[in-house]
């Protein structure tokens, strides 16, 4: 009961402020944050190695009662907070699997749009909603999302977003068996040196119009080449 008055005054009296977590006499590791409310970071990849982020609420999130930094929170979201893929979690500091739950995140609507728009009768567009893992002879990962085109005898063109766990910098879009565009995104090509924001989020649009660019034209290719066979 005193806890349910407690909270209505808070209400009353900072509407958009809640109720910060308990202390847990930690201080939190990101660099400018004075919270002491820290907790350790809770990923272990599939090796079994840990995170030794120790962070605060705000530079961290919990997911299905377990929390982690925000580099993987971004992970767990890229494979499904409710999957463990094969192999187990990717390694702790390899980027491969949230780099392209990102950009597939980013290229969505103009993917699921321009195939739409391509589909005949009968045709639809399945997306993945997570990455998934697949390895080569050498047991080497490489991480995925794709659209599918789908009629009833199966996939009809697949566009795919892989980046390799070895070249976790390096993103490559594939449209039906090639790929048709590979590169660095300029927020990860653009470390070492000096960009003000605006420069950054211009390198950004046009990162993400050439990649939507290159996957238009192959997919119109795909169409036109087929019409063509037929
Ligand atoms: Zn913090
Ligand atoms: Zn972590």
């Amino acid at each position: 009961m005193s806890q349910l008055f407690r909270r209505n005054r808070n209400a009353e009296t900072a509407p958009s402020v809640p109720e910060p977590p308990p202390s847990t006499g930690v201080a939190c590791k990101v660099a400018g944050c004075a919270s002491d409310n820290a907790r350790p970071c809770a990923y272990r990849d599939g090796r079994g190695r840990g995170c030794r982020t120790v962070c605060c609420p705000d530079h961290g999130t919990s997911t299905e009662g377990k929390f982690y930094c925000r580099r993987h929170a971004g992970v767990i979201r890229a494979v499904g907070a409710q999957q463990t893929p094969q192999g187990g979690l990717p390694d702790v500091d390899n980027r491969a699997a949230s780099l392209v739950n990102w950009i597939a995140r980013d290229l969505d609507a103009n993917v699921r749009r321009l195939l739409s728009g391509v589909a005949k009768s009968g045709e639809s567009v399945i997306a993945d909603e997570t990455v998934h893992v697949a390895r080569d002879f050498n047991r080497k990962a490489r991480w995925e999302q794709s659209w599918r085109l789908v009629d009833h005898t199966g996939v009809i063109l697949k566009v795919t977003i892989q980046v390799l766990e070895e070249n976790d910098s390096l993103v490559r879009v594939h449209v039906g068996s090639g790929v048709i565009a590979d590169g660095v995104p300029p927020w990860i090509a653009r470390r070492t040196e000096d960009s003000d924001v605006a420069t950054d989020t211009a390198q950004r649009q046009r990162f993400y119009q050439w990649l939507d660019e290159s996957i238009f034209m192959a997919v119109d290719r795909f169409r036109t080449e087929r019409v063509r066979l037929r």
